[in-house]
């Protein structure tokens, strides 16, 4: 018997028919089950959101633009 990594429910399912890389979802806990190796079936879970933590350096190098164009006065005379 096949269990839920994620719940521990019993999963019926048969060996045979699934498939490595085969989607299941868990009717227990409604996790996504990715058949990772069959003859036993092995299972994890795919965590739909995504935790990916990235440490993002932002930079936020201010330029200032010093765009102020400084206009000689003309001296005219
Ligand atoms: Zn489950």
């Amino acid at each position: 018997m096949t269990r839920c990594p994620e719940c521990d429910a019993e999963i019926d399912l048969d060996e045979d028919e699934v498939e490595e890389g085969e989607i299941l979802s868990c009717a227990e806990c409604d996790a996504e089950l990715e058949v990772t190796q069959t003859h036993p079936v092995h299972l994890i879970v795919i965590s739909d959101d995504e935790d990916e933590e990235e440490e993002e350096d932002e930079e936020d190098s201010e330029e200032e633009s010093s765009a102020e164009e400084e206009e000689e006065p003309e001296e005219a005379e």
